[in-house]
């Protein structure tokens, strides 16, 4: 079963973690894709797996927080597959870990530049293609960091997930009359770099395991399989959501 044949999706944050296993997923089910994030070899490598594979695969290497490169990317979306239909707003960083008053000015635009105004910029390039398609889904990484939890140390983390969540109600809310959809994807811990760099020791690691109610992180295949329903037509009546996929961190206290 090919779930997006015919569909053509750009994924950002496509050089590692989540976006990477999304990136395979999509392709497996027929999407053909341009990929985003600035490290131009990792994506290269993955598009020549993808396409060995007998999808296909461009890149777009680039910082998301750039205005050009979500250019970028539409317009590949458009010259060399024809158009577009699903966009995965993958990419994100957590920047510094400090308390509010040690938060310095610099990181906090950095995180809500590279984390939420990319967000902005890409869905309007985005949307303007997907309403010449006559419709299309957007995602976007969120977290439950900021919506459901308020982990120490990460104000402009949370801040900026917390902020995707308002975006897309409002996408929602203007494009649904064009048959535009728009959802916040929001994964618990995820087995990726990032995952792994915020819980660094094998005592944190086994601190985060514990805080969910399933009692281990998730794979990043876990997570790209509900962007993937997200992106799909199983998802046709889902929109201006944030969809929880966070292996109930948010509900366990025990
Ligand atoms: P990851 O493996 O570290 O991947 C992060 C991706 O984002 C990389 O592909 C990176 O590519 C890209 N990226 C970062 N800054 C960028 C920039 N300025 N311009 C372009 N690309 C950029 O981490 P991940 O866990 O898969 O993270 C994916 C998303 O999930 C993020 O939005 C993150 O906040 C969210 N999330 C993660 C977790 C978790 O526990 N892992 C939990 C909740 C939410 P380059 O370095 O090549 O640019």
């Amino acid at each position: 079963m090919t779930q997006l044949a015919g569909k053509v999706a750009i994924i950002t944050g496509a050089s590692s973690g989540i976006g990477q296993a999304a990136a395979r997923l999509f392709a497996r089910q027929g999407a053909r894709l341009v990929l985003v994030a600035r490290r131009e070899a990792a994506l290269a490598e993955l598009a020549a797996e993808i396409s060995a594979a007998g999808s296909e695969a461009a890149l777009v290497p680039g910082d998301v927080a750039e205005e050009a490169t979500a250019a970028a990317a539409v317009k590949m979306a458009v010259e060399r597959f024809g158009g577009l239909d699903i966009a995965f707003n993958n990419a994100g960083t957590m920047g510094e870990s400090a308390p509010l008053t040690g938060l310095s000015v610099e990181n906090w635009r950095y995180v809500l530049d590279v984390n939420l105004t990319s967000a902005f910029l890409a869905a309007r390039y985005q949307v303007q293609a997907m309403l010449e398609r006559g419709g299309g889904s957007l995602i976007f990484t969120s977290s439950f960091v900021g919506h459901t939890v308020g982990f120490p140390g990460m104000a402009a983390y949370a801040a900026s997930k917390a902020g995707l969540g308002g975006l897309v109600q409002v996408i929602a809310a203007e494009y649904g009359p064009h048959n535009i959809r728009a959802n916040a994807l929001l994964p618990g811990g995820t087995d990726t770099p990032m995952g792994r760099a915020a819980a660094a020791t094998p005592e944190a690691r086994q601190y985060v395991e514990g805080l969910h109610a399933l009692k281990r992180l998730a794979e990043p295949m876990e997570i790209a399989q509900a962007a993937l329903y997200l992106a799909s037509d199983g998802a046709s009546f889902v929109t201006g959501t944030s969809l929880l996929v966070d292996g109930g961190v948010s509900i366990s206290r025990g």
